[in-house]
């Protein structure tokens, strides 16, 4: 096997009541990405299936299962990159499309665009036939903080991928954007050193630049994936912000670092080892 995924489905406490429940969709959507690489498929349609799939599940905070603003409206956050091209992709403030993630992959590659936010990412979905939802298919229940999702892939030929999709933090103001679509902060990938997807308390990731963070140290001072990643979050902590990332290199070597009382997340590595952890 020369290809290799991980996933998270965010930092923060584990309710033991949902463990099972989550591992269970864990393990699905590693299946979904891994059926993207198996088939040759690319990093990016493989990060973007385990994410989609993880949106879909209700389970955690994105897609259907994502939190809600101070106003008790979804705003939804999404961001893509290919390692290859670094071609990236991201919407923000998003409230009926059921798969971000899909729209993010779909801004990178229709537009000459990185980012587009609201009622004009809104537009530009609906002119795409990016699915949208009503507000009914939104799960209302879940108040936990945390459970961002994201996932890195290494596929076959080589190439790296990042995507990461959340409903930001629970009672954000109203058009708070977190680090989750902003591309160096949640989101990192080049295929020169490494693809990043975090979760954690937003703001800190983005005052330290964090995916981009990891993938500089590996380039500018020669540091390890675990090195770097670990380095990287140790900087997050020292402005008081506490989450974790999961990050993947050329090699197909994953680190899964979290300063979080703990954060789901599951691999599969080159030599097929399957983890899944909470
Ligand atoms: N990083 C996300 C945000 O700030 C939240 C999370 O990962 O739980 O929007």
């Amino acid at each position: 096997m020369s290809w290799a995924l991980a996933i998270h489905g965010g930092a923060g406490i584990i309710r033991h009541a949902r463990s099972s429940l989550q591992k269970r969709i864990l393990s699905e959507s590693l299946d979904a990405g891994a059926a993207v690489l198996q088939a040759q498929g690319t990093a990016v349609d493989a990060a973007a299936a385990a994410v989609a799939a993880l949106e879909d599940s209700g389970v955690f905070n994105a897609g259907r299962g994502a939190v809600c603003n101070a106003e008790g409206v979804h705003e939804l956050d999404a961001s893509v990159m290919d390692g290859a091209t670094l071609a990236a992709g991201a919407v923000a403030g998003v409230r009926r499309v059921r798969n971000p993630v899909l729209a993010a992959v779909r801004v990178m590659r229709e537009t000459h665009h990185v980012l587009l936010i609201g009622t004009g990412a809104e537009g530009f979905c609906r002119k795409n036939r990016i699915d949208f939802v009503s507000e009914g298919y939104f799960v209302r229940k879940l108040k936990t903080r945390h459970g961002t999702v994201g996932a890195v892939a290494l596929d076959a030929q080589g190439n790296l991928a990042a995507a990461t999709s959340t409903g930001g933090t629970g009672a954000k103001l109203p058009g708070r954007v977190g680090d989750s679509p902003i591309i160096g902060a949640g989101t990192y990938a080049d295929n020169a050193t490494c693809a990043v997807s975090a979760t954690g308390v937003g703001e800190a990731f983005l005052r330290s630049a964090f995916a981009h963070d990891v993938s500089a140290r590996m380039r500018y001072l020669g540091e390890t994936l675990p090195r770097a990643a670990a380095a990287a979050l140790r900087r997050v902590a020292a402005i008081g912000g506490d989450g974790g990332a999961v990050a993947i290199d050329a090699r197909g070597r994953i680190a899964m670092p979290f300063n979080s009382p703990g954060m789901a997340r599951a691999a599969l590595s080159p030599h097929g080892r399957r983890r899944i952890e909470l």
